[in-house]
């Protein structure tokens, strides 16, 4: 019998242990995370504009599979030369498949000046948490006038067209409330546009300028200033803010620092295909938690869980993981007005234009704003709960195709 543990329970540990309880009733699964609050991550962006927090928020354990064995404690060490997990509770367990869904997290204390009591959650915010998220709430209902600077870091970060949107549903925001005209919008980037790719990145790009949101690309942050409200770059400029709505530099678990399994910023090193690690054929990761390079998203853990499934399925039975992820990922972008854009790329795929998942059909069109797309960002979160999580199937392709995929030209 298998002896499997998962540790994390967010998005990629619930969705592989419920396959799991699922495909191989017979293993012995442990899953372990620190608290029982599951919090729909991307509910995020909008709770700083409208909403209750406690609707993105539900049980970890009503999400998992009543097979699984769940264990509520954080995990204070990995130790892969024994093969063995220490938990704060005072337990150890042993494991002979060990599979790693720590996620990413944003890192504040790691950008100097930022977490300074003048400002931090005053006038320099995030929303990647759900306290960052609710304390923007309270501040943006008075926050009426002035200079709004949405900054990223450093890449990677979870979601990376978040701030993106967030700028989009800014500017939404105050030209709805006729305020548009006094508050000055500022999107700054650690990249040299709007996004990676070259096509969404000029598709994106423009969607910023038409609302006339100014980008300044290539910062890349050194400190916040908290007396005179600058953001300080290393190349000397200093962008001055009224509101700073940053996304910090993001790091693997801190539990993992030290065990020989991530990269620099704590990243599990993991072959990008079969999610294996690249040290120890014991360890596979998935979700935001390995160095693969493609988005960190709920949608990429949704495509990688079904190869892990069978990757794991192969070294539990002494054969070599073959099932190969392709870094494929798909995110809708909120642009406001209503609309959303829809992304649909890989390792190989950069975005493209034409529609999905049915070629000529769709209904959803990607790299265009439409109000379908929206509707379909809205209804990702039903989804999220009654079907990703439990490991209902969907119909759309685990891996990219360019079926309904118009490649652009110079004329486009
Ligand atoms: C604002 C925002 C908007 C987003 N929008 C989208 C979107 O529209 N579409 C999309 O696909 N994705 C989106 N995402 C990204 C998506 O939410 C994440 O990529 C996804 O949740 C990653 O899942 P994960 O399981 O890898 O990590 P997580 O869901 O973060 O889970 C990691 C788990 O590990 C646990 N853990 C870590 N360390 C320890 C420890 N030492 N002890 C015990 N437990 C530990 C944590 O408690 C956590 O539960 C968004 C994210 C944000 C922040």
């Amino acid at each position: 019998m298998t002896r499997l543990v998962i540790l994390g329970a967010g998005t990629a540990g619930t969705m592989l242990a419920n396959a799991v309880a699922k495909h191989h009733p017979t293993w012995s699964m442990t899953v372990v995370d620190a608290d029982d609050q599951h919090v729909y991550q991307p509910g995020l962006l909008f709770l700083p504009f409208r909403g209750r927090p406690d609707r993105l928020v539900r049980s970890r354990k009503a999400q998992l599979n009543p097979r699984v064995d769940y264990v509520n404690s954080p995990i204070t060490a990995i130790h892969p030369d024994q093969k063995r997990v220490d938990l704060g509770v005072g337990i150890i367990i042993d494991y002979e498949l060990l599979v790693i869904a720590t996620g990413s997290h944003p890192r504040p204390d790691l950008v100097e000046g930022l977490t300074d009591e003048r400002i931090w959650r005053r006038r320099a915010h995030e929303f990647y948490s759900l306290e960052g998220a609710i304390a923007l709430q309270r501040t943006l209902r008075t926050f009426s006038e002035g200079k709004l600077l949405v900054h990223i870091a450093e890449m990677p970060i979870k979601c990376p067209v978040a701030p993106l949107e967030f700028a989009l549903l800014a500017e939404d925001h105050y030209r709805k409330r006729r305020l548009r005209h006094k508050v000055d919008i500022t999107f700054a980037t650690p990249l040299d546009g709007a996004f990676t790719r070259p096509v969404a990145k000029q598709t994106l790009g423009d969607l910023l300028v038409d609302r006339s949101i100014r980008v300044t690309t290539d910062v890349a942050v050194e400190r916040i200033d908290p007396a005179s409200q600058r953001l300080v770059a290393y190349d000397g400029r200093e962008l001055p803010f009224d509101l700073l709505v940053t996304i910090p530099p993001h790091t693997g678990a801190r539990v993992l620092e030290g065990t020989g399994l991530v990269d620099d910023v704590g990243f599990v090193r993991v072959d990008p295909h079969t999610l294996r690690s690249v040290v120890d054929p014991s360890v596979f990761a998935v979700g935001d938690a390995t160095n693969v390079p493609t988005s960190k998203a709920g949608s990429v853990a949704h495509f990688q869980v079904e190869h892990l499934l069978e990757n794991l399925a192969a070294v539990a039975e002494g054969r070599e993981p073959t099932a190969r992820f392709d870094g494929h990922a798909n995110c809708f972008v909120e642009s406001g007005r209503g609309q959303a854009l829809l992304l649909d790329f890989s390792y190989d795929v950069e975005p493209l234009p034409g529609t999905y998942p049915l070629p000529g059909v769709g209904p959803m069109s990607l790299l265009k704003p439409t109000r379908l797309n929206h509707l379909g960002k809205l209804a990702f979160e039903p989804i999220y709960w009654n079907m990703l999580l439990p490991g209902r199937p969907l119909p759309v392709p685990t891996t990219l195709t360019l079926t309904g995929k118009r490649p652009v030209t110079g004329k486009d």
